[in-house]
């Protein structure tokens, strides 16, 4: 196998190359580009069979672009991982938040994988796309786990009449809802029990602190209260635990440290005299941006988490729990790219050219907000030589909008589709009208088939929300 950082790339074709190699192309959260990525003989991107410059010219610009094979195939491997290393029952939910809108919503669910809402929005949107689809109210229900760390007295009524899984975060929540569900039957809430394990995951880093300064969960120092609380609430069916430990994780080890903390509480609670059959590891691993990053394919993942669970199980002499992972960015990280158009180009002689792109922090504010780092290529020029650098920049009144600040791409000139790879998770779900610009359209893409999912905003639709009291208007016509 060839060592990623050894791989140079000359041309935008370089990209796709690098992943025709089968071991590299087994997991999409390793691509730079979703998996069905090719070269048309008069040199554009093709995605799912689809030609960009069709679909900028169909679709319009900037445009997000969702391979649907990509993303299909990474349900199936968190799915059939679980099944070939887990030795109790599994089940994957797909951390909404990367990208919900009903079309995403309605592929995973057909994959059979549930869903982490956090908001009442996010719930509404998988009770719209399912049952579209056809699923029972029962089916929606138990696939859902609510989450959320100050879910409004709404949302949590929402949830306990959808009867879906609450995934409690803190006192304030465990007390509301034991008040909402006073008049309900025995156990009709049924709950997991979000903890601070004491792992801190950056980026790059990892960090295992033993006073914990997140403002997601219980700390472990409250632990057997809260258990022994539970234990009195008659109206709550605790089913287990869940913790998330952060994102864009690449290290194997926080997971493992997480499992084997997890189950010491299964078996703590079942000591204190309440058993716990669930146990939610959350998600969290990474995917690659740039050629420099190299996160652990779904299978090893799925592998460590699921080994190490059962291990830690074997030890503590307890029976596996149903294992359930919520993964976001690598679900659907890899199966988006986002076309934009070359705008306007400023040469500051003796120091950088700046490409200005059609769009920017409001359909992606990842770089803004955490100097995330991407890759790019022109797609309409995916042979031709590396051999300018460029400052990609955004078009919103912000110095710090630039997309990438060193892109190392052929001649670019105005009216060059540039492509934007890895954008699927975080892009469309964090995306802003600011400067009042309209939200870009979404297209699906498969067999050659491209489809909107969702549709661009129109100058209408930005004021679709405004009021005008009447107030505010001259006299004469009132
Ligand atoms: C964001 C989040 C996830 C998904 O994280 P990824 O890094 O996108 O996999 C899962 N669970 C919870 C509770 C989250 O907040």
């Amino acid at each position: 196998m060839v060592s990623k950082s050894e791989h140079i790339f000359r041309t935008g074709q370089d990209y796709i190359s690098k992943y025709t190699n089968e071991i590299l192309q087994k997991s999409p959260n390793n691509c730079l580009l979703p998996l069905t990525s090719k070269t048309t003989e008069d040199d554009f991107l093709e995605i799912g069979e689809c030609n960009i410059k069709d679909l900028v010219e169909k679709f319009g610009s900037p445009l997000y672009i969702l391979d649907e094979k990509t993303l299909r195939t990474s349900c199936k491997q968190y799915r059939d991982n679980f099944k070939l290393y887990y030795k109790g029952s599994s089940q994957v939910i797909y951390a909404s938040k990367a990208w919900s809108c009903l079309s995403v919503v309605g592929i995973i669910a057909t994959e059979n994988l549930g869903f982490d809402v956090v908001s009442g929005g996010e719930f509404h949107t998988v009770q719209i796309a399912m049952s579209k689809l056809g699923y029972s109210e029962i089916e929606i229900a138990n696939r859902v786990y609510f989450h959320g760390n100050n879910k409004s007295l709404d949302e949590l009524e929402l949830a306990i009449k959808a009867n879906c899984n609450i995934v409690v975060d803190n006192w304030l929540e465990l007390q509301n809802l034991v008040e909402l569900g006073s008049c309900l039957p025995e156990k009709s809430i049924r709950i997991l029990l979000r903890l601070t394990p004491g792992i801190e995951c950056h980026t790059h880093e990892y960090i295992k602190t033993g006073h914990v300064n997140s403002k997601f969960g219980f700390n472990l120092n409250d632990f057997e209260t809260v258990i022994n609380y539970v234990i009195k609430q008659k109206v709550l069916n605790c089913r287990g635990l869940h913790s998330h430990i952060g994102s864009q994780i690449f290290e194997k080890q926080p997971h493992r440290d997480l499992a084997f903390i997890l189950v010491k509480l299964l078996k703590k609670s079942q000591e204190l005299g309440l058993t716990l059959s669930e146990l939610n590891i959350g998600g969290g691993l990474g995917i690659s941006y740039t050629s420099d990053d190299n996160p652990p394919s779904i299978e090893e993942w799925v592998k460590n988490v699921s080994e190490s669970v059962m291990e830690a199980c074997l030890d503590s002499n307890l029976s596996f729990p149903k294992l359930i992972a919520e993964p976001g960015r690598s679900l659907i990280g890899s199966a988006g790219v986002t076309a934009y158009t070359v705008g306007s180009r400023k040469e500051i002689p003796g120091l950088h050219t700046y490409l200005a792109i059609d769009g920017g922090m409001s359909d992606n504010p990842r770089p803004i907000t955490y100097q995330s780092l991407y890759s790019i290529l022109i797609g309409n020029k995916m042979s031709e030589k590396i051999t300018e650098t460029f400052i990609i920049a955004g078009k919103h009144c912000e110095s710090g909008d630039i997309i990438i600040k060193d892109a190392q791409l052929p001649q670019t000139h105005t009216g060059d589709i540039l492509v934007v790879m890895g954008t699927g998770a975080y892009n469309y779900s964090m995306a802003s009208n600011y400067n009042r610009i309209p939200r870009p359209a979404a297209v699906l893409v498969n067999h050659g088939e491209a489809n909107l999912i969702v549709r661009r905003e129109t100058y209408d639709d930005l004021v679709k929300q405004d009021c005008l009291p009447q107030r505010l208007l001259p006299n004469c016509i009132l």
